[in-house]
């Protein structure tokens, strides 16, 4: 029983890899750089975004994960770039996740063409966005002051999958009884290769490294990299 289970399980993964091979041919014909970005709920990407977008000198556009409604890409859609919201609750059973196909169903209302990067903001979950690959370049975890230092090691699937963590909310790490450099190191043993950065929103120039690391990544594409 435990054994058909695994394999079922696996087929499902392999159907999405096959999804997500398709969408990473589409981003890269389009010549366009895709960055999958997972949190659990609340630790800021919306905001991320939100404060980014204006800042890079690319042409940047985002898919928004939501199991339902539309207030993260409203945000979005003000800075007049173009956004798409997916809805899981809507025909894909409300999935705490998006997978290649979810992704792949709402392509067909970006112009991949005009885009330079594309961010897909994924559903705020730990656990199941990190099993499905839906075609990205890079995944970025961001992790929150507010939340438990010790995430890497409670979702290390999610952190190993990651290229780079953004902590984020550090303006508050005089006031939470927070060890960052504890949580960092945890980061670094789930994931060696992991890229951190430290980031706020609310102090000036807090979000700099941010908007660089994104910077880097649409000259990665254009370097062939
Ligand atoms: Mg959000
Ligand atoms: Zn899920």
């Amino acid at each position: 029983m435990h054994r058909t289970r695994v394999k079922v399980a696996e087929g499902a993964l392999d159907a999405n890899d096959t999804i997500a091979r398709a969408n990473r041919h589409d981003f890269d014909h389009a010549g366009v750089r895709v960055v999958n970005l997972m949190s659990a709920p609340g630790s800021g990407k919306t905001t991320l975004l939100e404060r980014a977008l204006p800042e890079l000198d690319v042409r940047a556009g985002v898919l928004e994960g939501d199991v339902q409604g539309s207030l993260d890409s409203d945000r979005l859609a003000a800075l007049h770039v173009p956004v798409v919201q997916l809805n899981t609750g809507a025909g894909f059973g409300g999935e705490c996740h998006l997978d290649a196909n979810m992704v792949r169903s709402a392509l067909g209302e970006l112009e991949l063409e005009e885009l330079d990067l594309l961010v897909i903001e994924n559903v705020g979950n730990l656990v199941c966005p990190a099993e499905f690959r839906v075609g990205e370049d890079a995944r970025a975890m961001v992790c929150s002051i507010t939340e438990g230092e010790d995430k890497p090691l409670k979702y290390p699937h999610a952190f190993r999958a990651a290229r780079l963590m953004l902590l984020t909310k550090t303006d508050l790490l005089p006031h939470v009884p927070f060890d960052a450099a504890r949580c960092l190191a945890l980061a670094r043993r789930v994931n060696p290769d992991l890229e951190l950065l430290q980031v706020s929103a609310a102090s000036p120039g807090g979000l700099q490294p941010w908007y660089a690391w994104l910077r880097a990544q649409r000259a990665a594409s254009l370097a062939g990299a």
